[in-house]
Parts: C-alpha cells; sequence; structure tokens
C-alpha cells in the first residue's frame, strides 16, 4: 500500500529537474556530499509532528533554535546582543526584516507612511513585503557597469519617511556585493535601519572569509548594519524551508514580533509569520549544520569559489557570450556579446543537453541574459568542464538558430491592453500569442515565449503571469 503511493509520487518527480548532480543552476543546492539527504530526512522526519507554535510545549524547538540562530551569529560576526529568529526562508525572513522596520519607525519616529529604499537589484521578496505591510517602495537605480548600488544615490533618497534601507551582499541576479560598508555609514547618519540580505550569499562568504579570503565587510560587524538575512536551504545545503534573520539586538527583534492574549483562546506570542510551524526544517538543518560543520562548509565554499573562477573564465573565452557582471560570490550571468546570440535560445539548447540555466528577462539597463547558482555539486573539475564543453555548442547553435523573433504587431497590440481591465478573451489571446497553452503549460522551448514576455509592459507581465498561475492551478 505505501508502497504503491510512493511510487505514484515518484512517478510524478520524474517530470521535474534534478535536485541534485548539480545541472540544474537554480532554485536547488547539492552539496554532492554523501550521506547528507538521507540525515536530513531521518532528522526531519522525527520531528514532522513537533510544532514550533508553542514553545513552551516544545522545548526542543528552542534548544535547537537557539543552536542555529548561535551558528549564524558567529559565522556573520554578531555582537553580545545579536538576537536572531529562525524562519521558513529567505523570504519569509526578508519580510519579518521590513515588518520590524516599519514598526520600528512608527513607534520610535512616528513615521505613518512609511518608505523602503532599495536597489533596483533587490530580490523580488522586499517588493513583496512592501506590498504586504504596505510601505511605499523607493527603487535606486544601480550603476550600469557593475550592477551595484551608490551610497550617494541611496543618500539621496532617504528622507524623514524612510523606515529601513536594503543592500544584498550578493545580488540574485547579477552576483555582486553592493557597497554594504558605505550604505550602512549613510543610514545611521540619517538613523535609519540597514538590512543586509545575505541570504544567497551569506553562508557562502562566511565561510570563504573563515577559510582566508579577502572579502569586502558586508555582515553585522559593519557600523550602520542592523540586520541581515542568511539562508539555510541554500549555501548551508539543508532541506528547504530553513533561513535566519538577525538583528542588531534583541529589543529591535521585538518590534517585528506578535502577541495576542484578547481572545478566548491560547494566549499567542510568535516571532514570525506562520502559525502552526513544523520543526521539521529546524531539525534538518541543525543536523546537516552539525554533519557538515565549521571545515565542512569551509571547503565547500572553497571549492564553489574555484569553480565559479573557473566557469567565469571559461565563459568569457567562449565567442558570443560574456560576463554580464564579474562575479563575487558563487552567481554567474551570462549575456550575449553578439545580437545574433539570443540568451535565451542558448538557455533552451543547454537544457536539451540536460543543464538548467535560469532566464532573466531584459529589465532597466540589465539585458536578457541567464544566471548559473554554482553549488558544491558542480564544483568539480569534470562537471566544470563538461558544462563549458556543452556551453560552447550550445552558443554555437543557437548562433545558428538565430534570436527567437516576435511579430511587432503583436507587441503593438499588447501594448494597448491595459493589464487592470484585462478581459478574459484578451488574457487568451495573449497567452496563445505568446506560446502558452490554455492549461497554462509552456513550451519546451521557453526563448519565443520569454520574447514576448520582454517586449510587454512589466505591468501587463505580471498580469499575465497571474494568468498562467491561475490556470496551473485550476483546482
Ligand atoms: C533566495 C533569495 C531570497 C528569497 O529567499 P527564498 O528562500 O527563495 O524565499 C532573497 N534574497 C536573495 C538575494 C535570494 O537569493
Amino acid at each position: 500500500m505505501n508502497d504503491d503511493i510512493l511510487s505514484r509520487l515518484e512517478t510524478l518527480r520524474a517530470g521535474d529537474l534534478p535536485v541534485r548532480g548539480g545541472r540544474t543552476m537554480a532554485y536547488v543546492y547539492d552539496c554532492g556530499l554523501d550521506g547528507i539527504e538521507e540525515l536530513a530526512a531521518a532528522a526531519a522526519a522525527r520531528f514532522a509532528g513537533v510544532n514550533g507554535l508553542d514553545m513552551t510545549a516544545f522545548p526542543s524547538v528552542v534548544a535547537l533554535e537557539n543552536d542555529v540562530v548561535a551558528w549564524a551569529k558567529r559565522l556573520l560576526r554578531g555582537a553580545g546582543q545579536t538576537a536572531g529568529t529562525f524562519t521558513g526562508g529567505g523570504t519569509e525572513s526578508c519580510l519579518l526584516a521590513v515588518l520590524t522596520a516599519r514598526e520600528h519607525a512608527r513607534r520610535t519616529r512616528g513615521v505613518n507612511e512609511p518608505e523602503l529604499v532599495l536597489p533596483s537589484t533587490a530580490h523580488a521578496a522586499f517588493h513583496k513585503a512592501a506590498q504586504l505591510f504596505g510601505l511605499r517602495p523607493v527603487v535606486v537605480p544601480v550603476d550600469p557597469m557593475t550592477y551595484k548600488v551608490r551610497s550617494d544615490d541611496i543618500a539621496a533618497a532617504i528622507t524623514d519617511d524612510t523606515a529601513l534601507v536594503v543592500v544584498s551582499a550578493p545580488s540574485y541576479a547579477h552576483g555582486v556585493i553592493d557597497p554594504v560598508a558605505d550604505v550602512a555609514a549613510e543610514a545611521a547618519r540619517r538613523g535609519v535601519l540597514c538590512h543586509v540580505d545575505a541570504c544567497i550569499g551569506g553562508w557562502h562568504l562566511g565561510h570563504l572569509r573563515l577559510a582566508g579570503r579577502e572579502l569586502p565587510a558586508f555582515d553585522l560587524s559593519v557600523p550602520g548594519v542592523t540586520s541581515l538575512s542568511v539562508d539555510l536551504h541554500k549555501y548551508a545545503y539543508t532541506a528547504k524551508g530553513a533561513s535566519v534573520l538577525l538583528f542588531r539586538d534583541a529589543e529591535l527583534r521585538r518590534y517585528g514580533w506578535f502577541a495576542h492574549a484578547s481572545w478566548p483562546g491560547c494566549p499567542v506570542g510568535s516571532t514570525t509569520l506562520q502559525g502552526t510551524r513544523s520543526a521539521a526544517p529546524l531539525a534538518a538543518a541543525w543536523a546537516v549544520l552539525e554533519r557538515i560543520g565549521t571545515d565542512g562548509y569551509k571547503d565547500l565554499a572553497q571549492r564553489v569559489h574555484h569553480a565559479t573562477a573557473a566557469l567565469a573564465a571559461g565563459i568569457a573565452a567562449i565567442d558570443g557570450i560574456r560576463l554580464l557582471a564579474r562575479p563575487e560570490a558563487s552567481l554567474i550571468a551570462l549575456a550575449a556579446a553578439d545580437p545574433c546570440v539570443d540568451p535565451f535560445v542558448v538557455g533552451d539548447e543547454m537544457r536539451a543537453m540536460g543543464w538548467y540555466l535560469q532566464p532573466q528577462p531584459a529589465f532597466g539597463g540589465s539585458p536578457a541574459n541567464l544566471h548559473l547558482t554554482v553549488t558544491a555539486a558542480a564544483a568539480d573539475e569534470e562537471t566544470v568542464r563538461l558544462l563549458l564543453e556543452a556551453l560552447e555548442k550550445a552558443v554555437a547553435a543557437a548562433r545558428a538558430l538565430g534570436p527567437a523573433r516576435v511579430d511587432p504587431a503583436l507587441v503593438e497590440a499588447a501594448a494597448r491592453l491595459d493589464p487592470d481591465r484585462l478581459t478574459a478573451e484578451d488574457a487568451d489571446l495573449a497567452l496563445e500569442l505568446a506560446g502558452v497553452g490554455a492549461d497554462g503549460a509552456l513550451p519546451e522551448r521557453m526563448a519565443p515565449v520569454l520574447a514576448v514576455f520582454q517586449a510587454l509592459p512589466p505591468r501587463l507581465g505580471e498580469r499575465l503571469l497571474a494568468e498562467v498561475v491561475g490556470r496551473l492551478y485550476n483546482s
């Protein structure tokens, strides 16, 4: 009976991208070490029924969370009073950082129309936070050559209503580290909080520093940095649903908490956005941290560092493509160096050869490109060689095929659509022209769809994205 059910689940999984082996270069993180996944699964199974909602009923949750947070605090150089929270992922950490800053600004500075100052390269999670918690996003463009925000531009965007300034270490799209020290100093000078989004890079960069590499300071040791997020389900290679949010001190952390005793049920005191909270990701994270250990992470970080450098050099040497920015962590963005090469066609060719590189549509001054998250499973010489070999073939094929074309008449017609008043027929037609199925299914080759998407005004693209999601989730 169980076997039948599990085998049906396995069948469903067969259509997914692989989560192990390093060839899926977004969404998944594989350390490539034996036994880690099994350990995480066994630890998670033992805690799957434990509810982190009530820490007095389940003291094990408190012990595990204190251990994991203390680890992050040591690594990212918090001071004695630094305090943290374990959350369900990077987005939840970013949401809580913004919520905490909003409440801090309201209660200590009387700010009632709070603003969130962030670089154009900041993660989408901050826009979600602004939308959910009613802050006005003040988006600061980045340097068009380096894709880093300039501290002067941030300074000019800070007003009396600024609740929080955000910087990335590194940014997801370009893999570069914003000038954290300069921005944090500026924020401090104006009495404003400053969050470092080290969701993807914190664990990797922290261990690279421990291994002796010189890095720009990006962590809590930087004066003016008041909070920092670091995901464990990325470069700590733990099971999904694990992140840590650190605050300068316990008093600041408290502004984001919720307590309610004015109802007939059990009094609720909660530190995150969830109610009932599975302890499984926390237990899995604790177990994986114990198992890999500081020396293990230093080794993994060094290997990823070398592989990223080798890949970057190899990509720069392939005719027809180029690095969009100099990688400063473990992320690479590659763009076309020749109008005959469409990066998204390169992506389709790579996918056909068993590699997933993530398409990043053109935005602002950032051209269409492919994103590579380099994890330890892809960090051996052989995998690097195979990837570069495949890439060279993919670029040659893309050159021969030519760029995906968009019918200009279609774009013109689409531009006349009002995203706020889109009828069902308009949406049907727009998606059909883009090559999306009536059931929301996307074609195997994505370059033509992405070409249409890129040509649309962003608001219309966002509206159509919701339409696709609605068709996929049709129950
Ligand atoms: C992944 C990521 C996030 C969001 O994290 P999730 O775990 O996907 O919710 C935020 N910021 C950066 C820079 C990231 O890479």
